[in-house]
């Protein structure tokens, strides 16, 4: 795992609409950092930006000690969780994990290793040979970081992985995940606009309002009232 430092991170789309407005933020290696804030705060802009999939208008972004701004997605490290899944619906989990380290040239025993590991880690050994649709939600979900965590990379970026959940399930995923960065210590950077999320997961928590850091400290410190 790795360090994200972001410095004077900007964006503005045209038509300037300054999108995000000078971001300065180091995440530490094995930090896991939740990104909170109103619909239109510049979350998910930032994400993209950190994630390669959106340009940098300003700033330097590092993983590592490495500048990373002109990089291509694939080349940052980096792996996303989404929120729709985004599995092979006609793939086996196996194909579903395996597919990004086949696209990157690993050996199949590689393969395998890596494909078994992460199954074990996410309890999902049992249904290697399903299709997507004969799991339930959850295990879903655990497929998706599954597919991330076979990269072996350097940091988690998470994109409101839980809201199509029903409530019963994001709060059983929720615990999943803290349990997961407590025995990985996984770089995170997290987003979402549960506040409850946000508190649970959150070793720090960045608060944006209109592009610009509001708030930055621990669910206590954010969220505790005197
Ligand atoms: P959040 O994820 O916090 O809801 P966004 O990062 O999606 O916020 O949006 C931040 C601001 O940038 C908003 O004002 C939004 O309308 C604007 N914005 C987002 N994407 C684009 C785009 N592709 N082109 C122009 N403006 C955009
Ligand atoms: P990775 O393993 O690095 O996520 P893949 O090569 O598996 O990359 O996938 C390439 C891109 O296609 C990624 O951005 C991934 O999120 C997207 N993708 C994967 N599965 C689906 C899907 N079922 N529907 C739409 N997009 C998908």
């Amino acid at each position: 795992m790795a360090s994200i430092t972001l410095e004077g991170l900007k964006k503005t789309y045209s038509g300037n609409v300054d999108a995000v407005k000078g971001i300065d933020l180091a995440i530490e290696d094995g930090e896991f950092v939740v990104l909170v804030g109103p619909s239109g705060c510049g979350k998910s802009t930032l994400l993209r930006m950190v994630a390669g999939l959106e340009s940098i208008t300003d700033g330097t972004l590092k993983i590592g000690d490495r500048e990373v701004n002109n990089l291509e997605p694939a080349e940052r490290d980096i792996a996303m969780v989404f929120q729709n899944y985004a599995l092979y619906p006609h793939m086996t989990v196996y194909n579903n994990l395996a597919y990004g380290l086949k696209n990157r040239g690993f050996k199949k025993d590689q393969i395998e290793e890596r494909v078994q590991t992460a199954a074990k880690m996410l309890e999902i050994a049992d249904f290697l040979q399903r299709k997507p649709r004969q799991l339930s939600g959850g295990q879903r979900q655990r497929v998706a970081m599954g597919r991330a965590l076979v990269r072996d990379p350097a940091a988690f970026l998470f994109d409101e992985p839980l809201s199509n959940l029903d409530a019963k399930l994001r709060v059983q995923m929720r615990v999943e995940i803290k349990q997961l960065q407590r025995r990985l210590k996984t770089t995170s950077l997290y987003v979402t606009h549960d506040q409850l999320e946000a508190m649970t997961l959150g070793d720090r928590l960045v608060v944006l309002n209109g592009g610009q850091i509001e708030q930055v400290g621990t669910p206590m410190e954010i969220y505790a009232r005197p």
